[in-house]
């Protein structure tokens, strides 16, 4: 079942990218037992040498030849005991030619010498140059998903477990840290050699090593060290970041029904890691940009849930591992689900709630703006590929409608289950229904089938009416993403066959503030048809209704009930992503009774993540009046809130807004984001044409200032400024403000912020300026670092030049990177169209913009009167 792979269908586009083909597992010789690295490391020559000792169980006699993956290793050697054997490296696996066969479960140990210069991947060397000298001098790995190979020779893939031991020799200043525990440190002349034992078995690509002068930070989990390493200096910002680890480790150790398994748990923060953190077994690696300083801890979660998300990896991938890559939502959907777990333990149901439409929205997005695929396909052209918003955000969906689907108890059975009858083991997603079948008796295969083994989710329509002779609530629900026929109704496969929970709600008898007392009564229906309509006898007419008490499943949801419905739902409704809903709804339905309703959330609603919501919708309703409600939210105690009002703002392009903006930037506010918001919404402002609109040369002279003075923590304020520059399509100078910060040696995080903005600029620039951002970006595409890549990749994707396509293709052809060649890819499709488009038509939008721009402010003025009369 595991490996059905259904195409795309609907006008989505298919996931697989030509040259994909199915992907399996070799067949194996024999069990490797233990793996054991003893290697020497030059760090000023960026190269390695030494010895990686494999210990072979062999499955069956007669075996004479051994094919491992080597990629670019210097084999000197290859012996079995004293034995040398003969063997051929052609830059991609080492054949050995066994001297003798094997014999059946006797095992051997095959002892291969090799060095390592410039690695291209696998391990990678870090440290100051001219360039930037203030870069700490670091040696760390990343093997996932098939990279170890680049470091030393094995049979690499997640499927052969096996034990762990590396020996490294450093010089003496730096400290190396590896998987498992520290047996022995000895000093040699200028050296010191770290010895590290992993006893017990993991998969190749989570075997780690991490060199540097680090400091330590020490804390600990029930007697076992859980440390954090950080750059000197670093420290406080270590334990702020880090410093939740223990009971995560013990909320963890609960949810999954059994204790951290390894023998200790250590944190290295390092710097220009590629992700954002690895999992590697006992020693997860961070990028050091996750560590916060005091004032981006004030709305910066996103560390908080790498933390979480790399910890919870210790059980799901580390502890219990993926058999193959094709199942790793198994590992990454609930390393993310347990994103929003941790969420509700420590910011409760309300932020989980939230928490988990964010992840729905990502894969949503991914979805309609990318690709549709399976969750669980082995066609691609290389793993990693894998590694997108189905497999982590739609994976934790999944985890997250078994959850609902079983109830707390019984999910949490079922996940014990699992981890502890497939420990040190390897799994594939069949083994997760057998435990949920094992623990709770019940068979999901039917929402495996719907949403792992292909591709898509129901998109609902929702209508509700009442009859009041009758007291009858009648609710349609159409499954819109069934396109065609009205005959095939049922019979489609993209039909979704669910039992979805309907509620009808009750203002609550007293206090009209308190939602918990909302008295909804819930009946479950099963939705199976294109469209259907349920009858519901009620004694009383409802407040409002709720489609998927509780939002269970992973849908899009549009619902067309009356402004009364919608406005109750809003306020009394106890979910509030279903309170999110009622606000879109109510601000698709637009007029001023909805602005107000709006504006009047925004300022009362307790939980901040609706007031975020309703700041991004009430925008949406064309409106001047609009402004005034939002402008009320800049003073929001949640920069979080703030935030997202400051974004909403930078749509309503008046002279009145920017001067709110400019406010917020001149005076500061105490979040980095905000004020970066602020920036870059000004930005847009000048680049748009309002009435008495600012001058670019005053916009300029604002973000050149914030430019110069605002440099901190990650550069978010900067950034802020330069994506606010890259909105000034039209102006010259501030692409010449953008072009400087492209330069070498300016702070890493502004200058891939610059190089992603030349996308955006480009569009509005003349022929020539075109050309030198064309230039420009051919020159950034031949630096090699992934982060570099991916940002010129992400640039040239926004260009509405042909030009832009030559310079994609020869960076996919040189690129060392598989999902930098298949960003590039895309891009090129995206740029395709983006020339289609041409000039006629950008002149119509301009024009139309404006045209609605007028009907705005009639609208508004009208609504006004229309208001006025009411009261008169
Ligand atoms: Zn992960």
């Amino acid at each position: 079942m595991s490996h059905t792979y259904f195409d795309s269908e609907n006008g989505h586009k298919s996931f697989e990218m030509p040259g994909a083909r199915p992907h399996y597992n070799p067949d194996r010789p024999g069990q490797v037992e233990h793996i054991f690295l003893d290697l020497v490391l030059d760090i000023p020559k960026q190269s390695f040498r030494g010895t990686c000792s494999i210990r072979i169980n062999p499955v069956r006699s007669g075996i004479d030849k051994l094919t491992l993956d080597a990629v670019n290793l210097n084999i000197k050697s290859v012996k079995v005991g004293e034995t040398k054997q003969d063997f051929d490296s052609d830059g991609e696996v080492l054949q050995i030619q066994l001297h003798e066969p094997t014999a059946a479960y006797e095992p051997i140990t095959i002892a291969i010498e090799y060095s390592v210069e410039k690695p291209q991947r696998g391990l990678y060397f870090v440290g100051p140059d001219k360039h930037y000298p203030d870069k700490p001098t670091q040696v760390w790995t990343q093997g996932e998903d098939e990279d170890s190979r680049f470091w030393f020779p094995c049979f690499d893939y997640p499927g052969q477990l096996a034990t762990s031991e590396i020996r490294v020799q450093v010089p003496k200043q730096f400290f190396a840290i590896s998987n498992g525990e520290l047996v022995s440190t000895k000093n040699d002349g200028d050296d010191k050699i770290y010895h590290w034992s992993q006893t017990q078995v993991h998969p190749t690509y989570l075997m780690t090593l991490a060199v540097g002068d680090f400091a330590e930070i020490k804390d600990e989990w029930n007697g076992k060290p859980v440390n954090y390493y950080v750059e000197k200096g670093r420290e406080a910002d270590g334990k702020r970041s880090m410093g939740k680890t223990p009971q995560m480790i013990e909320f963890f150790s609960k949810a999954f029904g059994y204790p951290y398994p390894f023998p200790k748990y250590a944190q290295v923060c390092v710097d220009d890691f590629i992700f954002g953190g690895m999992e590697n077994t006992s020693t997860t690696l961070l990028t050091d940009r996750c560590l916060l300083d005091e004032r981006a801890s004030l709305d910066n979660r996103a560390t908080e849930s790498l933390v979480a998300h790399e910890l919870a990896h210790q059980w799901f991938g580390d502890l219990v591992v993926i058999k193959h890559w094709s199942h790793a939502w198994i590992k990454e959907g609930m390393a993310s689900y347990c994103e929003v777990l941790w969420t509700d333990k420590e910011y409760g149901k309300e932020d989980a709630a939230y928490y988990m439409l964010g992840e729905a929205r990502n894969y949503l997005a991914e979805d309609s703006f990318r690709y549709r695929r399976p969750i669980v396909t082995h066609v691609y052209r290389e793993a990693i590929e894998l590694y997108d918003r189905h497999l982590y955000e739609k994976g934790a969906c999944v985890y997250h409608m078994i959850h609902a689907e079983l109830g707390d108890e019984l999910f949490y059975k079922a996940i014990h289950t699992f981890v502890r009858d497939n420990a040190h083991q390897t799994v594939e997603t069949i083994d997760l229904l057998r435990a949920i079948e094992k623990a709770s008796g019940r068979n999901l295969m039917f929402l495996f089938d719907q949403y792992v083994y292909r591709g898509g989710h129901p998109d609902y329509k929702v209508a509700y009416s009442w009859d009041g002779d009758n007291k009858l609530a009648k609710v349609t629900v159409t499954q819109t993403q069934i396109k065609d026929s009205k005959k095939d109704n049922g019979n489609s496969k993209d039909v979704f066959d669910l039992k979805i929970p309907i509620g009808f709600g009750y203002k609550p008898e007293k206090d009209a503030d308190e939602r918990s007392a909302a008295n909804i009564k819930t009946f479950t229906v099963r939705v199976y048809e294109r469209e259907q309509s349920f009858y519901f006898p009620l004694e009383e007419k409802p407040a409002f209704i709720s489609f998927d008490v509780g939002n269970k499943y992973l849908k899009t949801v549009v619902l067309e009930y009356g402004v009364a419905e919608l406005k109750a739902q809003l306020q009394f409704d106890p979910d509030p992503v279903s309170r999110i809903y009622a606000a879109k709804a109510l601000a698709k339905k637009g007029g001023l009774e909805a602005v107000k309703a709006l504006s009047e959330v925004l300022k009362k609603e307790r939980f901040w993540g609706v007031r975020a919501e309703v700041a991004t919708q009430l925008v949406e309703i064309k409106l001047d009046q609009a402004f005034e409600g939002l402008v009320s939210g800049l003073k929001d105690k949640d920069a979080r809130v703030r935030r997202a009002v400051v974004n909403a703002l930078g749509k309503i392009k008046t002279h009145e807004t920017y001067k709110a903006l400019r406010s917020i930037v001149e005076k500061g506010d105490d979040s980095y984001y905000v004020e970066a918001a602020a920036a870059s919404a000004m930005g847009s402002i000048a680049g748009a044409n309002p009435d008495e609109k600012p001058t670019d040369e005053q916009v300029l002279k604002e973000l050149k200032l914030v430019l110069k003075e605002r440099q901190g923590w990650n550069e978010v304020v900067r950034s802020g400024a330069i994506s606010g520059l890259a909105q000034m399509k039209a102006s010259e100078d501030a692409l010449n403000l953008i072009l400087k910060y492209t330069a070498i040696g300016t702070p890493q995080a502004l200058r891939l912020a610059a190089i992603r903005s030349l996308g955006t600029i480009s569009t509005g620039q003349t022929k020539l300026n075109l050309e030198r951002i064309l230039h420009r970006l051919a020159e950034l595409s031949k630096e090699t670092f992934f982060l570099t890549q991916v940002s010129v990749v992400v640039a040239l994707g926004q260009m509405e030049t042909r030009k832009a396509i030559r310079i994609l293709r020869s960076l996919a052809d040189q690129t060392p990177d598989g999902r930098v060649r298949m960003m590039a890819d895309e891009a090129v499709q995206r740029v395709q169209k983006n020339v289609g488009s041409d000039a006629a038509v950008k002149q119509l939008r301009e024009e139309l913009d404006q045209v609605k721009k007028e009907n705005q402010d009639l609208r508004s003025r009208m609504e006004n009167l229309e208001a006025k009369a009411k009261k008169d």
